[in-house]
């Protein structure tokens, strides 16, 4: 499996970690319950199609992603770089026209 990262261009899977589900929102620390930050570390779905997960480029350019992947398929739709430094990459990189 290649993984399109905005900074170095496709790169093989064995240079990227999995950095978990990125379609949950942590809980505001000023209001969440104990079940609330239990759900958040320990509760994960597992779905079959299309999923947006974090993924760092380790072995690369070190930043983090976030990559929409079909967990059947394995068909990548597309990545974008996360993070502080997601504002300082180039437009192309961000994904942005
Ligand atoms: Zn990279």
């Amino acid at each position: 499996m290649l993984i399109p990262c905005p900074h170095c261009g496709a790169r093989d899977l064995a240079e990227f970690t999995y950095g978990g589900d990125a379609t949950k929102d942590r809980p505001d620390p000023g209001s969440a319950t104990a079940e609330d930050w239990c759900d958040y570390v320990f509760h994960r779905d597992n779905p079959r199609g299309r999923h947006v997960e974090y993924w760092h480029h380790g072995q690369g350019c070190r930043l983090w992603l976030k990559v929409t992947r079909d967990t059947v398929s394995h068909r990548i739709d597309g990545a974008e770089i996360v993070g502080p430094w997601a504002a300082a990459a180039p437009k192309q990189a961000r994904g942005v026209a």
